[in-house]
């Protein structure tokens, strides 16, 4: 199966705290990204194209897809230059309830004020033709709050997003990649006909189109690294063994419901 580099960048700005700046692309270091995936002839999709060309059986020439999560500020200002005048389809996930805000669910890599896209700067990327798709309402970790909260998250995200853009949507990202059956089964009742999870590695074809599989980029990514990861791709590794996720996930489970916890999840 024809591997799909599914590309997840976080922040593009010159600059970050330490603590954030492995997540932190450079302007130009994107803009060399960029040209290092033309160049090697890829055919950048949105991630709703992707899956309708994966549906239809009609993938192009080296398929493979750039996305954005959180929706930070600096897209505004770093990214969209940079897809705009390369006219890259591009995928951009956004947490609905901190438009205007901050990432305050990001206490720990002292990131806890920095700036949020506003609604005006999603809807200019909208308008850019970037994919607008939902990154949650607050950054929850989706497969431990319980059932009852997920159309707070994922519905009324769905919502949302509908009424500022004016049209449907149809993507969503799960923060931190975290899902399970009863998040997905959420995500589809909602209206949703995709999903990215993490995995930090290639999807394809035959890839869940409710748990697509993305490549972490980082800050200290270079466009020779790039070139090589584009060019000779990961082996899929095998799934963490169930019991392995089901332990991690109850000990965040248990996390989540200690008293005083720290940031906005
Ligand atoms: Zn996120």
């Amino acid at each position: 199966m024809t591997p799909i580099p599914i590309l997840l960048y976080h922040s593009v700005a010159p600059e970050a705290t330490p603590a954030y700046a492995r997540w932190c692309v450079d302007p130009e270091l994107f803009a060399r990204h960029v040209e290092v995936v033309r160049t090697l002839g890829f055919t950048p999709l949105t991630i709703s194209a992707l899956v309708d060309a994966t549906a239809a059986g009609e993938l192009p020439e080296r398929p493979m897809a750039i996305t954005f999560d959180d929706g930070r500020a600096d897209f505004t200002e770093h990214a969209l230059p940079v897809i705009e005048a390369a006219a890259l389809p591009t995928t951009l996930y956004v947490v609905t309830g901190r438009i205007g805000a901050t990432s305050s669910w990001l206490p720990m890599a002292g990131e806890d004020d920095a700036a949020m896209m506003s609604w005006d700067g999603v809807r200019a990327a909208d308008a850019a033709g970037v994919e607008i798709g939902s990154h949650s309402t607050t950054h929850v970790e989706l497969d431990v709050i319980g059932a009852a909260r997920l159309p707070a998250e994922i519905d009324e995200s769905r919502r949302r997003l509908t009424a500022e853009l004016g049209h449907d949507v149809r993507s969503m990202s799960y923060p931190h990649g975290y899902h399970s059956a009863t998040v997905v089964r959420a995500v589809r009742a909602a209206g949703f006909d995709s999903a990215c999870a993490v995995g930090d590695t290639w999807s394809s074809a035959d890839d869940d189109r409710f748990a697509l599989r993305r490549k972490f980029v980082f800050g200290g990514t270079t466009p020779h690294a790039l070139r090589e990861l584009l060019l000779s791709p990961p082996d899929r590794p095998a799934r963490p063994r169930r019991v392995l996720r089901t332990g991690w996930r109850c000990a965040r489970w248990a996390r989540h419901r200690m008293p005083n916890r720290q940031g906005a999840r």
